[in-house]
């Protein structure tokens, strides 16, 4: 049986493997569908990672952590788990072809934003078409955006780009929002927030060099064209829960309204020895650095769980 499962291979999971290992937990198993780096190994670049002073790709600035989280012992094993549950006091793994025993579990399987299904989301995407304000409202300093959505994390995230750019354009399809009454209460009273809504987005268009702008339609039909060289878009999150859902659709452990894993302050869950860290688990800040944290916390946890 293994002493310490870790499912997902992001920086949630190969810190959590870091951790457990150098911190003497013996037989530690990293389970990773693909290769491991996560959702930072996407991106063409990130620069808001302490101690990294160097503007890096995803796939560079995951390169050391791969080579460092396994140096103490942790092992990778490309699987990818499809379900847990628990049996008496173990956990098991169920894999396509297996089932996997072990002791304590730490899920890091992350979350993946939902697409709005717009012409030119996925041509753009990375070149001006973004799902996080923290990570990309940098480049974007004294220039004009687009946000668009109408839930909490849209109108949070309009907020945060507008101590950053010049203009915040929020875009919705609806007249109203759907989102905490102070937050739109802030919304509204921002004076570099221009609200645009009831309309049908058409587009984000541009060219080799990133996005240039988005077409949209109000409810006349009339079109209308914004030149902007940012869009963030937030219609939502799928949480990468499914592993923890069980035969008769419960879930092993417990699961907010967003589809997040509740966890406390040592990322413990619900249920005991299971563990979740990362963009997956509750009020997440969705970065490397806090994901990492998470990953650090809980392994330190269980270390302190076996004495
Ligand atoms: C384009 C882009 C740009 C970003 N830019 C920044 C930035 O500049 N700064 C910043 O701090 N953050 C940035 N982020 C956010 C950051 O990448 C995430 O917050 C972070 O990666 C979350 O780490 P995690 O370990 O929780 O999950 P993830 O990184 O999502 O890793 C989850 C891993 O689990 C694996 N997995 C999922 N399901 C299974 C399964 N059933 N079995 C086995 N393996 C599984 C996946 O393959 C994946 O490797 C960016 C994200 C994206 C997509």
């Amino acid at each position: 049986m293994i002493d310490l499962a870790v499912i997902g291979g992001g920086p949630a999971g190969l810190t959590a493997g870091l951790y457990a290992t150098r911190g003497g937990i013996k037989n530690v198993v990293l389970f990773e569908k693909g290769l491991p780096g996560g959702a930072i190994a996407s991106s063409s670049e990130i620069e808001n990672y302490p101690g990294v002073e160097e503007v890096k790709s995803g796939m560079e600035f995951m390169e050391p952590w791969n080579r460092q989280c396994f140096r103490f012992g942790l092992t990778h094993q490309m699987d990818e788990i499809l379900k847990v549950r628990k049996e008496n006091e173990k956990f098991v793994l169920k894999t396509y072809d297996k089932e996997i025993e072990a002791k304590n579990v730490i899920v890091c399987t992350g979350s993946t934003p939902k697409k709005a299904g717009f012409k030119g989301e996925d041509k753009f995407y990375g070149k001006g078409v973004s799902n996080c304000a923290t990570c990309d409202g940098f480049f974007y300093k004294d220039k004009e955006v687009a946000v668009v959505g109408g839930g909490d994390t849209a109108l949070e995230e309009a907020l945060y780009l507008s101590n950053i750019a010049s203009k915040v354009y929020l875009l919705h399809r609806r007249n109203e929002f759907r989102a905490a009454p102070s937050t739109i209460e802030k919304v509204k009273n921002n004076n570099k927030i221009e609200l645009i809504l009831n309309i049908h987005i058409e587009e984000i268009f541009g060219d080799e060099t990133g996005v240039n702008g988005i077409k949209y339609k109000d409810k006349n039909d009339n079109i209308s064209t914004l030149s902007v060289p940012g869009v963030f878009i937030f219609v939502g999150m799928n949480i990468n829960h499914d592993i923890l859902k069980q035969d008769d659709g419960s879930f092993i452990c417990e699961i907010n309204k967003k589809g997040e894993v509740v966890v406390d302050l040592k990322m413990r869950t619900t249920l005991k020895g299971l563990y979740a860290c990362g963009d997956i688990r509750e009020d997440a800040s969705r970065q490397v650095v806090c994901a990492a944290g998470d990953g650090a916390t809980a392994a330190i946890e269980i270390i302190n769980s076996l004495h």
